[in-house]
């Protein structure tokens, strides 16, 4: 619009400005001449500087012919003055000239007056049509700001109402617009977008809603009782089984400070200790139950968002274990007594005065006392053992002086120490006081690791078993010269029917598990030292009474 309007009014005013010039060049030049002339002929004939003037002015008038009738009327001018030139001061060619200038003066005021009169009606013109073509512009330009805001921003408006929907996940919003413009291809994409959203939100909401519900159920069909926390340990679900164990319900629960509720349920609290008890005893299905207690982290990308305690119940176990123990007590306990008078009756077979036996019968005689010995030795470790299994160790604590244990293992084994040349060397520390302990129990430990030294060590060597007071202890050391203990098993032969590998001795592997039960129940701590080649030393020590 500006462009068109500068066009024309340029136009115009070129126009207006080439007739303005053609006057001034044409016509008022002319009267410029006419003036100079009628100004020199005033002063003719006497001053001579005048012809020159005149006749320059004159040829300049001859230059610039335009009007009609103005040829004639210079032509006559001519002829007049060359007369005038020939007759100075001849009166009739003077008004000739006169005239002549006149005639010229009048026919270029006239054409002023009416070129004027044209400029005018060309600047009139001009006028109205810049005033028509501004009008025109003016109600187009009027016409386009009024409808601005409806023509783009009427688009703009749906399509920011639109993106704020989909912002707040109302993805079944659609635009429509019927313009075939940008506008209208912009409005048809966004209507794509928030149909492929929709569609890939009840997709994805669906999936997850039914991996949710499977996982459920797994959960809730578990027969391990299940309990999730997030990270700030609030309570995010709970099965059945952990709904029955805790007797809360989920629903009520649910969302809630797992320590809020720990307040008032002991199961609760128990769960939330940190301290690893692996093992529960919770009386749930009318009896004393068993329940291993397992946390799980839950990790997503290295951060951690919560935890899950498993409780397996364990119970069944349990029963089959003390199951096992009262068999293996009773099995135990049934042969001990056979065992014993097989052995009575070969030491009795073995007695001169019931009978000669000849060498062959006196060696089988012999095997049977060292089997049944054996056998006892067995029956005697499985019943110990069923003791500390069934955690009913039954300890008789008197104050007892530690000389007598030592006597006691010591002539246990003399004959065993015997047979195989070891000496047995006793060293006993300076006033050794009485110890608080079971006296039957910690014979028994002591004859297990003089009876193990003298197993493990070579023939003709030598255990030094000692007894030595320290502070309010009382140490009691085996040391032999054996083979020693590989460093790698020194933390396990401690454990049930741990036997070191390659080991060909017969037995059981219990003897040690027993003794640092027996040791321990009495408040006490048994070791060992080895280096492995050179011999082991076992020591444990008891409180003095
Ligand atoms: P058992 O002697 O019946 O195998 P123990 O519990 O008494 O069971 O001993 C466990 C294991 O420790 C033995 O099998 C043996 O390998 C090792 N051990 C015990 N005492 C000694 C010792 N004095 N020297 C070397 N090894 C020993």
């Amino acid at each position: 619009m500006i462009l068109v309007f500068g066009v024309l009014s340029i136009v115009s005013i070129n126009r207006l400005k080439n007739n303005a010039d053609q006057v001034l060049k044409n016509n008022y030049e002319t009267l410029v001449y006419n003036n100079n002339m009628l100004e020199a002929l005033n002063k003719l004939p006497a001053d001579t500087g005048a012809w020159r003037v005149f006749e320059d002015n004159l040829r300049q008038q001859e230059a610039n012919v335009t009007e009609q009738g103005e040829g004639q009327a210079t032509a006559e001018l001519r002829k007049g003055f060359d007369n005038y030139k020939l007759k100075p001061g001849d009166s009739l060619s003077h008004n000739t000239i006169l005239k002549n200038i006149q005639i010229i003066n009048e026919l270029n005021q006239q054409a002023i007056l009416q070129k004027n009169e044209m400029v005018k009606n060309a600047a009139e013109t001009a006028n109205t049509w810049l005033t028509l073509i501004f009008t025109v512009l003016a109600l187009i330009a009027f016409t386009l700001v009024v409808n601005f805001p409806s023509v783009i921003g009427g688009p703009i408006q749906s399509l920011s109402e639109g993106i704020s929907a989909i912002a707040g996940k109302d993805y079944k919003k659609r635009i429509h617009l019927k313009q075939k413009d940008e506008f209208g291809d912009l409005a048809n994409a966004f209507n794509t977008m928030a149909e492929k959203l929709d569609e890939y939100e009840h997709s994805n909401l669906a999936k997850i809603k039914f991996e949710k519900s499977r996982i459920e159920t797994i959960i809730n069909k578990m027969n391990e009782a299940i309990i999730g926390f997030d990270e700030k340990r609030n309570i995010l679900f709970m099965n059945a089984v952990a709904e029955s164990l805790l007797n809360l319900k989920e629903k009520e629960v649910a969302g809630k400070y797992a320590a809020d509720i720990a307040l008032k349920n002991d199961l609760m609290r128990r769960l939330l200790q940190n301290g690893d008890e692996d093992e529960l005893k919770i009386y749930a299905d009318n009896k004393e139950s068993y329940f291993s207690k397992e946390k799980i982290v839950m990790k997503n990308e290295n951060q951690i968002i919560g935890e899950v305690i498993v409780l397996q119940n364990i119970t069944p176990f349990h029963e089959l274990d003390e199951a096992k123990t009262n068999f293996i007590a009773t099995i135990s306990h049934e042969l001990k007594t056979p065992i014993s008078s097989i052995l009575m009756s070969a030491k009795l077979l073995d007695d001169e005065r019931v009978g000669m036996i000849n060498e062959e019968q006196k060696g089988l005689v012999q095997h049977i006392k060292e089997d049944s010995e054996r056998l006892l030795k067995i029956t005697g470790e499985l019943l110990n053992l069923t003791q500390v299994e069934s955690g009913k160790i039954q300890l008789a604590f008197q104050p007892v002086m530690p000389k007598e244990i030592l006597r006691y293992a010591i002539d246990a084994n003399k004959t065993q120490a015997d047979q195989q040349k070891q000496t047995i060397e006793i060293r006993i520390g300076p006033s050794v006081e009485a110890v608080n302990a079971d006296k039957e129990k910690t014979s028994w430990v002591l004859t297990n690791l003089i009876a193990n030294a003298i197993r493990y060590s070579f023939e003709d060597s030598k255990i030094i078993v000692s007894i030595e007071q320290k502070d309010k202890t009382v140490v009691f050391s085996v040391q032999d010269f054996g083979k020693g203990i590989d460093s790698n098993y020194k933390d396990k032969i401690f454990d049930r029917y741990f036997r070191v590998p390659g080991n060909k001795e017969e037995g059981t592997g219990l003897g040690l598990a027993i003794c640092r039960e027996f040791i321990e129940a009495q408040g006490g701590k048994i070791w060992v030292e080895s280096d492995y080649g050179d011999g082991s030393k076992f020591s444990f020590w008891l409180p003095v009474a």
